[in-house]
């Protein structure tokens, strides 16, 4: 197939979070970008459907390096997208007295050593919780960000750097071509191609799909079929957050996008999990979102309402489903670095997959994109 569209210097291939702020910064250096994401509009998938949690850090007390990282590239995250960050409510956290993996000394002596703010929860709020089940509670300044304006700035920033976004697109393969690289996209017009210096494989939980249908080797990743409820919280938790740490336990964060609070938990939240096996056909996370099991959310409210009896007053709206991917050694070390392999099976196409969204700025950080930002113009 001959390309229809004259070659670029970069196609950047999901229009997450992840892809869509990489294209902007592409562009913003100078080079000329093409964003293709496969849905109707950007930022539809992980990117909406999350806890919607800045991370400074507190939720990683096993993982020193994720935590410091966080609390470093929290406030750039905040700076630079403060339109989007919402922090009009007080953050607890509270440390189970069973079952948790930190108690709440170690929590403390941890904050202090990342430098993360913390104090003592007011008597009023420590008093909410279930003693029996709750050893300390501690307010911390964690905000939250709001999806939907977060889409809105970054296709405001899009067509400001003049970036060619195509949604409606789904790139089927890539192979070397021409220019370096030639991409196969497919879209209500028809099938189309693209050439391109560089490729950036943004697809998240569909990372490997692209690189099995190109005949390239697939990257060791778990996705986990993730279920939160969108609830409407009890007065109580109207301007509050709540994490209970660090184990089989809930958390309830506002979700600006939609007004309302999530809750999830970590035992009840995942339904299913798989690990893509390079020696079996791929398995599209796409076909499990579409043959959802039964809800977990009885379960999630009435083990949430032990350790917080005020979330008796909570109203479940609906389920939010997504597919969450990880590296598989995060399981083991709770880590959450982003993954991110220039020149995997092609020279130019290179993979990437933020564990959160505040890895964005250790994707900028690396050494690894600086070839693409310096030397990718076609
Ligand atoms: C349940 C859950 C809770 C989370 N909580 C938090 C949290 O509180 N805080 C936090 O920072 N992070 C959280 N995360 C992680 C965060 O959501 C992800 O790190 C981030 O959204 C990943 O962004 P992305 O752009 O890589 O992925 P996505 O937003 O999924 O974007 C990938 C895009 O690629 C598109 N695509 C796929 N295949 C193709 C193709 N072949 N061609 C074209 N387009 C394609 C998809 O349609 C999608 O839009 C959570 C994730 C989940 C699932």
């Amino acid at each position: 197939m001959d390309s229809a569209t004259p070659g670029v210097d970069a196609l950047v291939i999901g229009g997450g979070f992840f892809g869509a702020a990489l294209a902007r910064q592409l562009a913003r250096e100078g080079l000329q970008v093409v964003l293709v994401e496969r849905a109707a509009d950007l930022l539809t998938r992980a990117s909406y459907t999350n806890q919607a949690r800045v991370h400074l850090g507190y939720h990683y007390p096993r993982s020193f390096l994720t935590a410091s990282r966080s609390l470093r590239n929290a406030p750039r995250f905040r700076a630079e997208f403060a339109d989007c960050v919402v922090d009009d409510f007080a953050h607890y956290y509270a440390i189970g007295r069973t079952l948790s993996k930190v108690n709440a000394r170690q929590f403390e002596v941890f904050c202090r050593r990342i430098g993360a703010p913390l104090a003592p929860a007011p008597p009023e709020i420590r008093r909410a919780f279930a003693a029996a089940l709750i050893e300390d509670v501690f307010v911390v300044p964690e905000p939250a960000f709001d999806a939907v304006k977060l889409r809105a700035r970054l296709v405001a920033d899009l067509a400001e750097a003049r970036v060619d976004v195509r949604t409606g697109t789904e790139a089927i393969r890539v192979a070397a071509g021409p220019r370096g690289l030639r991409t196969t996209l497919a879209s209500a017009a028809g099938p189309d191609a693209i050439d391109s210096a560089r490729v950036f494989n943004c697809t998240y939980s569909r990372l490997n799909g692209l690189l099995t249908a190109s005949g390239l080797p697939a990257i060791p990743l778990k996705h986990e079929l993730a279920e939160m409820l969108l609830i409407e919280p009890p007065p109580f938790l109207a301007k509050a957050a709540v994490t209970v740490m660090c184990g089989p336990f809930f958390s309830c964060m506002p979700f600006p996008a939609r007004g309302l609070h999530t809750l999830s938990h970590v035992r009840y939240t995942p339904h299913r999990s798989w690990i893509d096996d390079p020696a079996r056909p791929w398995h599209d996370p796409l076909a499990v979102m579409d043959a959802l099991p039964p809800s977990h959310a009885p379960a999630m409210v009435r083990d949430a309402v032990r350790y917080l009896p005020a979330l008796a007053g909570c109203r479940v709206v609906e389920s939010m489903w997504e597919v969450k991917t990880i590296l598989p050694r995060s399981e083991v070390d709770d880590s959450r670095p982003i993954l991110l392999k220039a020149d995997h099976g092609l020279p130019g196409l290179t993979c990437i997959a933020g564990a959160k969204v505040d890895n964005i700025y250790d994707l900028f950080d690396s050494a690894l994109l600086q070839p693409a930002l310096a030397g990718g113009r076609a």
